[in-house]
């Protein structure tokens, strides 16, 4: 049920599927807005947000900031967490009323999930895991997907009245935002009840350990790491800011670490908002999978080392000496808040 006067528009308008998790927007809604407001000024339509979720009106502003002129605000407390039993019918009920021409979502877990359900249930065309999107030759949407562990690129063109594309987080970055912004808000009233599935329990996962692609933080090692043995301080690194433990296709060739664990070309590509880089060159192969991480911190003891050209915080010093350093002090933080 809705409660709001905006009236049904048959547009070609651009719709983002906002992902959030505890309270803060994940970096790929940002960078899927980035692309929208670009898409969206090239085809005179507008950028808005499906904002689902449970106390969540406080992320709406930043959504204008990043270019949302409008925010379809969803709220229920069954809506806190994804779960498609309860997202699908209020997005396609959006979908109906409102007839949006395209849908962009992160190609998530969750954000898969919704498009695959999504574009069986409206017939649309969807492209999975984009880098790029734009208008076609003729009016259609085309978007470049990786394929193969990113060895072929494929060029798409979605012809039709809706088009939905998921879009890879770290593909585009985040664009700087515009203070001034305040979108219209549409408050969606959903009733909801229970589904067929229901959320029992939410535990967190091992950080260490979740997908490279979902996670905030991230630290990564390389050559200069040493060896297995020299993983174990990038561990408990890791352990301490909460983060994921990566690495360079040197650290997975030599089985420091799994594949899955690799960032680059032929690895991850990752967008966290902390990547620690340590003991890593910065070869193009690998900088390519973290550009879009929001802050790059680098280790490294050779002062030309190219990664000092990405990073924002540079430490030009023996990594054997400054991890045990960083290890203490963060232990001793983490000593203070218990
Ligand atoms: C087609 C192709 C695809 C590729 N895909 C990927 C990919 O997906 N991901 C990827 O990572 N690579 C990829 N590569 C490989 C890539 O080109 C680089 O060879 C690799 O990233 C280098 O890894 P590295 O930084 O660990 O090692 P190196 O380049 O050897 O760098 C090690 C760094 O450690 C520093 N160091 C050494 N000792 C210390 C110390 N004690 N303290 C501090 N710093 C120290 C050194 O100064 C150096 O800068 C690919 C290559 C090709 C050809």
């Amino acid at each position: 049920m809705e409660t709001d006067q905006a009236t049904a528009q048959s547009s070609c308008n651009i719709w983002v599927v906002a992902e959030h998790r505890d309270g803060e927007l994940l970096e790929i809604t940002l960078e899927m807005l980035g692309d929208a407001r670009q898409l969206a000024d090239k085809l005179r339509a507008q950028v808005e947000v499906l904002l689902l979720g449970h106390q969540v009106e406080n992320l709406v502003a930043r959504l204008g900031q990043h270019g949302a002129d409008r925010v379809y605000l969803a709220q229920h407390p069954l809506l806190e967490r994804y779960l498609s039993d309860l997202y699908l019918p209020v997005v396609a009920g959006l979908i109906s009323r409102y007839s949006p021409g395209i849908i962009i979502l992160p190609a998530t877990a969750n954000g898969q999930d919704l498009a695959s359900r999504l574009a069986a249930r409206t017939g649309a065309p969807l492209a999975s895991d984009c880098v790029i999107f734009k208008p076609g030759p003729a009016g259609e949407l085309e978007a470049v997907c990786p394929g193969f562990g990113d060895q072929i690129y494929v060029r798409l063109l979605l012809d039709g009245p809706l088009r939905i594309v998921t879009m890879r987080p770290g593909a585009a970055g985040v664009e700087k935002p515009k203070k001034s912004k305040t979108p219209e808000v549409v408050k969606i009233d959903p009733v909801l009840s229970p589904g067929r599935t229901r959320l029992v329990e939410y535990q967190p996962g091992d950080p260490r350990l979740i997908d490279l692609v979902e996670a905030d933080r991230i630290v990564s090692g390389g050559r200069g790491v040493g060896g297995p043995e020299g993983f174990k301080i990038i561990e408990q690194l890791a352990d301490l800011l909460g983060a994921a433990v990566g690495g360079t296709r040197v650290a997975v060739d030599n089985r420091w670490i799994p594949f899955e664990r690799q960032v680059g070309q032929t690895g991850k590509t990752v967008a966290p908002r902390l990547y620690l880089a340590i003991g890593i060159s910065g070869a193009s192969h690998h900088i390519i999978g973290a550009k879009g991480s929001e802050t790059i911190v680098a280790i490294n003891s050779d002062p030309n080392a190219p990664i000092f050209k990405t990073a924002q915080l540079k430490v030009c010093a023996d990594l054997h000496e400054v991890l045990p350093i960083l290890v203490k002090k963060l232990e001793g933080l983490a000593g203070k808040s218990k």
